[in-house]
């Protein structure tokens, strides 16, 4: 990918230093100038990668947010957007295993595969490779952080069930923070292994107190919740788990890569259940706001806002800007084929409008912060 990117750099420069040739020799007066000419437009440095995932926020949670919201969302802010294409590559309707390992490795596999290829090899994942690269990495979800989404970006099984050994693959990789629920795949399991203690032996601080958690500004942090919904006293666990993860990763100089998710749409709307899935929506866009703080603070995050595909194939059937009144109706329990969105802001966002399938994303990461995947 570097190799073909320099090509593509060098045919540029190439092909501008045959005009500014040209133009020299026409120009009389543009002789002798010694100044050389700037051959590609100056890029802003892009340091840290924000990928939020609204799991199953296909355009109709989108809008069945901002209409509850009473006609706005903190999302509003992207700079560019798009549409992706989801399909696995063994289903026109991706579940969120395959999705997600989409994102995070730049390959379509099948639906339930972890962080793995169509023959159930381990891919390296954009986090492995950005930990590789001395950036400091986290996940933060308000699902089990065994599950298919934050799973796929540091776990390689050939089954999303195989939630104990998702738990060891953790300790197998220097991640410097996650929070999630699923405490009890790392303490409560078969084996008998207690990966809560090895990860004390690895020097992470583990806590399951949200006030505690928040509190930590150094160091690696695992942390664990309970898995509930928004309006079941979740409150803004999401928001403050993510702060802590950004203040804690932007100590590192050479930057980070955090994946936060909004978990729980996917389950709202799997239930059919408007209400669950706009208030999951709403707390999600009130992280998003918090992201943006900090990236246009910061000036050198890039953020990148998806979902790994529509759930329930919510219609919004009418609605009120003012009041804030949805009303929608759902055609599955399940998943759909349709395309998402996708959202950018900061650096490079300009990368991500258009209309390309979910690997690209991958791809475009890996650019914008100039890793090698070898
Ligand atoms: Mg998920
Ligand atoms: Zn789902």
């Amino acid at each position: 990918m570097n190799i073909i990117n320099h090509m593509k750099k060098l045919k540029i420069i190439t092909a501008y230093c045959l005009l500014f040739f040209l133009a020299a020799a026409c120009n009389p007066e543009a002789q002798g100038d010694q100044e050389s000419p700037k051959a590609e437009q100056e890029s802003p440095k892009i340091k840290n990668v924000i990928l939020m995932i609204g799991d199953g926020m296909g355009p109709s949670q989108v809008y069945a947010g901002l209409t509850a919201n009473n006609g706005s969302l903190h999302l509003e802010k992207s700079s560019y957007s798009g549409f992706i294409k989801t399909n696995s590559s063994d289903d026109y309707v991706t579940d969120s295993a395959a999705g997600a390992t989409a994102y995070a490795t730049g390959h379509k596999t099948y639906n339930g595969a972890i962080g793995v290829d169509s023959s159930e090899n381990a891919l390296p994942t954009i986090l492995e490779i950005a930990e590789e690269h001395g950036l400091a990495t986290g996940l933060v979800a308000t699902s089990s952080i065994t599950h298919a989404t934050p799973a796929s970006f540091i776990a390689h099984q050939p089954s999303r069930d195989m939630t104990e050994e998702i738990a060891a693959d953790f300790l197998l990789t220097d991640i410097d923070v996650f929070i999630g629920g699923g405490e009890e795949y790392f303490s409560d399991r078969e084996d008998g292994r207690n990966l809560l203690a090895e990860l004390e032996e690895k020097n992470y601080r583990v806590s399951n107190d949200l006030d505690e958690i928040a509190q930590v500004t150094s160091g690696k942090l695992a942390g664990f919740l309970p898995v509930r919904r928004w309006s079941e006293g979740r409150n803004d666990q999401l928001m403050k788990t993510s702060e802590t993860a950004i203040n804690l990763l932007n100590q590192n100089e050479d930057g980070f890569f955090l994946m936060i998710e909004g978990s729980q749409i996917d389950w709202g709307s799997h239930d059919n259940d408007l209400e669950y899935t706009i208030e999951e929506m709403l707390d999600f866009d009130r992280t998003i706001g918090k992201v943006f703080e900090f990236a246009e603070n910061d000036g050198e995050t890039l953020v990148v806002i998806t979902a790994d595909h529509e759930t329930g194939g919510l219609t919004l059937t009418g609605g009120n800007l003012e009041t804030g009144e949805v009303e929608g109706e759902f055609s599955t329990g399940g998943h759909t084929g349709t395309l998402v969105p996708i959202f950018s802001y900061g650096p490079g966002a300009e990368k991500f409008s258009g209309i390309y399938h979910n690997t690209a994303v991958f791809d475009k990461l890996m650019n914008a912060l100039q890793l090698d995947a070898q």
